[in-house]
């Protein structure tokens, strides 16, 4: 399929049970979860029957699974605690997805914290980050994604030419890549809502990073305008970028293949009715 749709699913009582049960009221295509608390540090082990029904039940659904790393997690940050917590926190999610069968895992890119240059905290980045991608050497090991923010505070990653500092940090390592929030991007100062903006801003991705890096896109609207800085997700057509520009996306080379995964308001019926708007602009 050329761009599966799903959805970010809740899973508590059970990835297999609550996760999968959501995603097939919401006719996805794609999941995403979390494998710990997204606002904390606990790493907790899997259920094993959870995890085998997850992974027969996807493969047996052609759906493709993703992890997201939690929140708290920063590579850049001034504060030795929080950077140790983010190795543990990220070497976590890359062990839990290879156990339920996820390709890739998302991770924030983090900010300069603490007054300290982008330089500082890239080099940061490519000591404490780099030996967790070289830990990624079983075939079935996930691929590592990098989401950028909207630009609040330091971040270390938001334009599309930010990329390019990021990958050379990590040497472009083999098991590197994105995941582009449509939300985030916007908010960034890429217009996607402008002629040609959805196109603009992909050609640019690829020109600093390369083919094929781009493995899966967060698929949201934005309540704030172009350029906002501001992390606030609307339902698809709801928001500033509107309809169109989704449009445009699913028919551009470098999103060929890669699943959308909307993180939208609305519940239950508001997901729903994204995935269903997406199929259908597909
Ligand atoms: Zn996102």
């Amino acid at each position: 399929m050329r761009n599966p749709v799903g959805g970010h699913v809740p899973v508590a009582g059970g990835l297999a049970t609550t996760g999968l049960a959501y995603a097939r009221e919401l006719e996805a295509e794609a999941v995403q979860v979390f494998v710990a608390n997204p606002r904390g540090w606990a790493t907790p082990g899997g259920n094993p029957a959870q995890d085998e029904k997850f992974r027969a039940e996807c493969a047996d659904d052609g759906l493709s699974a993703w992890v997201h790393a939690p929140y708290l997690i920063n590579f850049g940050s001034h504060t030795e605690a929080t950077v140790e917590q983010s190795v543990i926190s990220l070497r976590h999610s890359l062990r839990r997805a290879r156990q339920i069968g996820a390709p890739g895992v998302v991770v924030h890119t983090g900010s300069a914290t603490g007054g300290r240059s982008r330089e500082v905290a890239l080099a940061q980045v490519r000591e404490r980050m780099l030996p967790l991608l070289d830990e990624l050497t079983h075939e079935d090991d996930p691929y590592l994604l990098l989401e950028s923010t909207a630009g609040q505070g330091s971040s270390l990653c938001y334009l599309a030419s930010d990329f390019g500092p990021y990958f050379e940090a990590l040497d472009a390592h083999p098991r590197l890549g994105i995941c582009l929030d449509t939300c985030h991007i916007f908010a960034a100062g890429h217009d996607l809502a402008a002629p040609q903006g959805v196109a603009r801003t992909l050609d640019e991705l690829v020109a600093t990073v390369g083919e094929g890096r781009l493995k899966l896109i967060h698929a949201n609207d934005s309540k704030d305008v172009v350029g906002a800085h501001k992390d606030r997700h609307a339902n698809i057509g709801a928001g500033h970028i509107g309809e169109e520009p989704f449009r445009e996306l699913m028919a551009h080379p470098a999103t060929d293949g890669v699943p959308l995964i909307i993180e939208t308001p609305g519940g239950k019926e508001g997901h729903a009715a994204d995935v269903a708007l997406l199929k259908k602009l597909r």
